[in-house]
């Protein structure tokens, strides 16, 4: 059983200001969220940790900002307008609406009845009309996923960059997909992110490279604070695979409501650059490959050993950012009792994941001299480079130590009498996850947090 409930996190998640319902305070757009000031700023953080691992770190990757408006050839070509849809079924009793893969025994999910109809598809793509005339004709989708415009600028990207395989690229952004059932808060919803990799390399090493990307994957996460025990390894049965896969692996979370789905890892083949390819108005890659000719066909890369032209495979690691939120936020989560019988709310997220570095807090709020340190210190720790560094001016010391443990800060420096009267300046540190504080000269703060943030 997960330790954290989700009713623990929403709660948390409202009353400290890190995600809210869409449109609240009309009664809410079911399956979409917003991110308040702490959500963003871990949001941002989870992004900013995958950009780095992909593409600052390695250098076979290259990074892309694709549109979101999609043009419906693309999604046409790719499969995804025949295929990408959910069986779905209703429930002649209650007239609910279920993706079938979801039922249980044959029984309507919200009155139990039996009585439901046969599954029918239903297309997920958000469709949306394009320029002044509004007659059904000229629409476009909102992207189902990030991967198709890696895929068609995957030319653009090569010719630009010399690039060979093996070698990457990398793709953050939103996806919409109508869901049937959003729930689980913001693990299925109908607007979100994905953090998404297409790997290309030489038919043949892709087996290989899917091994490769599986362990590197689960090491990321579990940098990101998830337990390993916590995340499983599921290996989708053949008749189950996406319509472009060749074998996927889900890394699944032990998330409040069970183990699901966090990441996909499938192995594309080279199904999208084949299609978008057989589809441009010039030579067919595919007869090129097999002809050995050199190629004007778009999508292919250059064998300089075998001087031929081929397609390359593609192994596709694509993450949810929400259902990422979602998951270092569960595993963070911890009530401790305290000595005094109270119990304390902690966020124990890894630092660099922490929407706010250091908290400074005057310890009066109307002693100019204690406030005007404080504000000081808080400019020279921005300067660090450390990330958010935020005066806590609210008053109250337990207060704001009570706030910060709950949402995750690692440090609070608080500026008291001591501070202003004595030379050189000392403040005090303390530490979110021991409670231990220890005094220090407040020229020494900026390297100490810089170490702490390495
Ligand atoms: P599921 O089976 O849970 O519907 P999926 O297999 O359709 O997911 P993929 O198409 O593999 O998902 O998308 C890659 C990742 O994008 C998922 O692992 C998940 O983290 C995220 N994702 C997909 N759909 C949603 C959604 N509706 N809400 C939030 N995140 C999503």
């Amino acid at each position: 059983m997960p330790a954290t409930s989700m009713e623990q996190l929403v709660s948390l998640c409202k009353r400290r200001g890190f995600i809210f319902q869409s449109a609240d305070i009309y009664g809410g757009l079911q399956g979409v969220y917003d991110y308040g000031p702490l959500g963003v700023e871990l949001k941002n953080n989870l992004k900013n940790a995958w950009w780095r691992a992909m593409i600052y770190e390695r250098d076979d990757v290259e990074g892309l900002d694709a549109s979101i408006l999609t043009l419906r050839q693309v999604l046409k070509y790719s499969g995804h307008e025949s295929t990408f849809s959910d069986p779905l079924c209703d429930c002649r009793k209650c007239k609910t609406r279920m993706r079938a893969d979801h039922i249980k025994d044959g029984k309507c999910m919200n009155c139990g009845s039996t009585d439901l109809t046969e599954p029918r598809p239903f297309n997920l793509m958000f469709k949306t009309n394009v320029g002044p005339i509004d007659d059904g004709s000229n629409y476009a989708y909102l992207r189902p996923e990030t991967a198709q415009a890696i895929f068609t600028q995957f030319k653009n990207v090569v010719d630009s960059t010399s690039r060979k395989a093996p070698f990457g690229i990398a793709q953050i952004g939103k996806s919409f997909r109508n869901e049937i059932t959003p729930r689980n808060f913001i693990f299925r919803v109908r607007e979100f992110e994905q953090m998404e990799l297409e790997f290309f390399v030489k038919p043949g090493e892709d087996e290989k490279w899917h091994e490769y990307w599986k362990e590197q994957r689960i090491d990321w996460w579990v940098r990101q604070g998830l337990k390993r025990e916590n995340i499983h390894v599921h290996t989708i049965a053949k008749e189950d695979l996406a319509h472009y896969s060749k074998a996927t692996y889900d890394l699944e979370y032990l998330f409040p409501h069970g183990i699901e789905e966090l990441e996909g890892i499938a192995n594309r083949q080279d199904y999208d650059l084949g299609n978008h390819t057989k589809q441009q108005n010039e030579l067919d890659l595919i007869a090129h490959v097999h002809e050995n000719k050199d190629s004007t066909a778009k999508l292919a890369l250059f064998d300089d050993e075998e001087k031929k032209w081929y397609a390359p495979f593609v192994i596709e690691p694509s993450a949810g950012v929400d259902r990422g939120v979602l998951a270092v936020m569960t595993e963070a989560y911890t009530e401790e009792p305290l000595p005094n019988g109270d119990t304390r709310i902690v966020l124990k997220l890894k630092k660099h994941l922490s929407p706010v570095k250091v908290a400074v807090i005057p310890l009066k709020r109307n002693n100019e001299q204690i406030v005007a340190l404080a504000r000081q210190i808080k400019d020279e720790l921005l300067k660090t480079g450390i990330g958010r560094v935020m005066l806590e001016d609210s008053g109250n010391v337990g207060k704001a130590y009570r706030r910060h443990d709950e949402i995750g800060t690692p440090y609070c420096v608080t500026v008291d009498f001591e501070s202003i009267e004595q030379t050189p300046a000392t403040v005090t540190i303390r530490d979110r996850d021991t409670m231990q504080q220890e005094r220090i000269e407040v020229s020494q703060l900026a390297d100490y947090f810089k170490k702490q943030f390495v």
